[in-house]
């Protein structure tokens, strides 16, 4: 199969391949999706396949607006409500109880294929996209081509980041290609994201609510709607054998270049200092550090993760960076990171799941 790259003006043939059961690559503001129509439990069989991803592992459905939440999930908090209001269209994903669906509707689901595009079958949501599990997290994306793209498919789109299982999510339409070619119908180009990190997920389905992934709305934004918010643990330290965290996701190795990660977290001018005196003086070692940095490191892979104090910039870097690398031939890569206030949660929990956790503190 050849992967098409389409753009703006070709959103129509996008929105066909989605309603035929195929798969397209869409642009969000936080990274880019591998989607499929929502509702068909075969279209989204084919996201596994082509990510390699676990069966376990649920999927994010994509709705154009927080109307459609009613059609898919059911007692619904009206703190759900209240996150809709302040940051939909936007980088957060809610976790909400499934709607419940009849064994006859899930067993038409099973026995055969439904077409979407004809109307076909039950429009619930089949079990590949929750993974078995009774709850669904819905999220509501802000790049105006998917946007449009959704609404003029019809359908809710299931789509977890678009790259290979394991590897940083793509955060260009080129990152995509290079792990999707020839196993998807079409990649649409709407430029690279905004956020560079993907979606907050948030637990509403229990109290408090609970923090699954930190993204591009803060933990601090989220505590101003809701008050006391729990961070899960699988947010900031390796699961343990047996361990089972909510979002079940957030036990795979992830994001990670093909050479082992060493995070040094600190100071700025702490942490450069560490890199500088540890660096092996061969090219083996690479660096992603902070621009003010980057003139410490000559002669050796490098990549710039953004001013020391910009962290919205280094969310938009760290996933092209950690790509980078795998374009060189580094053996061992020694990454800076940002403090875990603002966004800069999302950018160390990224960084220190691409390390596996092996993080100095200085
Ligand atoms: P991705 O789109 O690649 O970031 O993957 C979606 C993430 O959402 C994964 O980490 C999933 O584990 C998580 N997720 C999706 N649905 C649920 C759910 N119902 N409960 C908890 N986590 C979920
Ligand atoms: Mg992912």
């Amino acid at each position: 199969m050849k992967t098409q790259l389409l753009y703006e003006d070709d959103l129509e043939q996008a929105a066909e391949h989605l309603r035929g059961g195929g798969l397209v690559g869409i642009p969000t503001e936080t990274v880019y999706g591998l989607g499929a129509d929502g509702l068909n439990p075969l279209a989204v069989s084919r996201i596994f396949q082509a990510k390699g991803r676990p069966q376990d592992n649920p999927l994010i459905l994509h709705i154009p607006d927080a109307s459609w939440l009613e059609r898919y999930c059911q007692d619904i908090p009206e703190t759900a409500r209240r996150l809709a209001e302040k940051f939909w269209p936007g980088p957060l994903t809610m976790i909400l109880t499934c709607k419940k669906r009849t064994p006859e509707e899930l067993e038409t689901l099973k026995n055969g294929p439904i077409c979407s595009f004809t109307h076909f079958g039950p429009r619930v949501i089949p079990d590949v996209v929750t993974a078995g599990l009774d709850t669904v997290g819905m999220r509501c994306p802000a790049h105006p081509l998917t946007r449009a793209i959704i609404q003029q498919a019809g359908v809710p789109i299931a789509a977890p980041s678009g790259n290979t299982s394991g590897k940083p999510s793509p955060t260009t339409a080129q990152h995509m290609l290079a792990d999707m070619d020839g196993k998807i119908e079409a990649i649409v180009d709407g430029g690279p994201c905004a956020v560079g990190v993907e979606s907050t997920i948030v637990d509403l389905t229990g109290t408090p609510p609970r923090l699954l992934r930190p993204g591009g709305v803060t933990l601090e934004q989220l505590q101003e709607v809701l008050g006391e918010v729990e961070v899960d643990p699988a947010v900031t330290r390796r699961m343990g054998e047996g361990e089972r965290p909510r979002a079940p996701g957030m036990k795979y190795r992830h994001y990670a270049p093909k050479a082992p990660v060493v995070v040094v977290a600190g100071e700025p001018e702490a942490s450069a200092a560490y890199i500088q005196a540890h660096v092996s003086h061969t090219p083996w070692d690479g660096v992603i550090c902070f621009d003010e940095y980057a003139a410490r490191f000559p002669g050796r892979p490098l990549e710039r993760l953004g001013p020391a104090a910009d962290k919205e910039a280094q969310a938009r870097r760290v996933f092209d960076a950690l790509r980078a690398m795998d374009r060189t031939p580094v053996k061992r890569i020694w990454a800076q990171c940002p403090d875990p206030a603002g966004i800069g949660l999302a950018v160390v929990n990224r960084l220190n799941k691409a390390a596996g956790f092996h993080v100095i503190e200085v």
